[in-house]
């Protein structure tokens, strides 16, 4: 499905249409492709950036984050296009020699192809006028960056919006560098977010302090709870029901628990009681 706005195209790809993660955009600005989609996608994603290509030339692609469904296309592009690839530098090794992978990664995503990238630098002209900033975001995984537009307050967001609800975490996310990402981001002018999975999200500064005040207040919820004596499982029961499908597909990868238990830990008497504890 192609989504436009403005000069930016993306399309969205994936082979399994169950969930907002199981798809995921990627985008293209200027002479730029901004992440190139899940393997499972590949068709989809060919066709897309042969059509753009033939349009203007695509002259770069940049992947926001190692994960299959964004940089999973990298290598059959760079050698489609013969052009580079630029990566956060803490993912390039992984891009490089691959990593390992739970089965229904590969069964929903498929096995990510291996690129040589180069270090993404901290500003980079993507052609026609536009300039972007790479924003470090970690907390979904460790490696991941925003790219800014600040002349337009545009937000390529990877994979730090998704949803203002969030309902899991999942086993390599970390809740408390994701809310000091989110933080980070809200400090800046944003206008519209370009989510790696969400599309196209209008309002974007009300949409990441959403998912912020989300956060702070479940966690606030949850530690209210444990003060009332009350099992983090049954915290987990009362604020966000049982498991869901997504638990049980990923095999726990996903889970509620670990989202309430993270709310919990970050809420001792450590630094992340202080960066919880600090108003949303
Ligand atoms: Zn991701």
């Amino acid at each position: 499905m192609l989504l436009k706005h403005g000069p930016v195209r993306g399309i969205r790809s994936g082979r399994i249409r169950w969930s907002l993660n199981s798809q995921s955009v990627c985008y293209r600005l200027g002479d730029t492709l901004i992440d190139t989609g899940p393997p499972s996608g590949w068709r989809t994603i060919r066709r897309f950036v042969k059509e753009e290509h033939a349009r203007q030339p695509i002259r770069k692609i940049i992947v926001t984050h190692h994960h299959e469904d964004h940089a999973g296309n990298a290598g059959r592009l760079q050698n489609l296009l013969d052009v580079p690839v630029f990566a956060p530098s803490e993912c390039i090794d992984r891009l490089a020699d691959g990593f390992s992978m739970e089965l229904y990664r590969y069964i929903v995503w498929g096995r990510p192809s291996r690129v040589q990238a180069h270090p993404l630098p901290d500003q980079i002209s993507v052609g026609f006028g536009h300039e972007l900033q790479k924003v470090p975001a970690p907390g979904h995984a460790d490696d991941m960056v925003c790219l800014y537009e600040a002349k337009r307050g545009w937000l390529f967001s990877a994979d730090l919006y998704i949803t203002a609800r969030p309902q899991y975490l999942r086993y390599d996310e970390d809740l408390e560098q994701l809310v000091a990402s989110l933080r980070r981001v809200r400090e800046l002018s944003l206008d519209t977010v370009f989510c790696g999975h969400q599309g196209i999200v209008e309002h974007g500064a009300r949409a990441i302090k959403r998912k912020l005040h989300y956060l702070v207040s479940l966690c606030a919820r949850a530690c209210a709870l444990r003060e009332a004596g009350q099992s983090s499982e049954k915290i987990r029961d009362e604020l966000l029901g049982n498991e869901g499908l997504l638990y049980y597909v990923s095999r726990g990868d996903f889970a509620k628990q670990r989202l309430i238990d993270a709310c919990l830990d970050g809420s001792r008497e450590t630094p992340g009681r202080l960066a919880w504890q600090r108003a949303a």
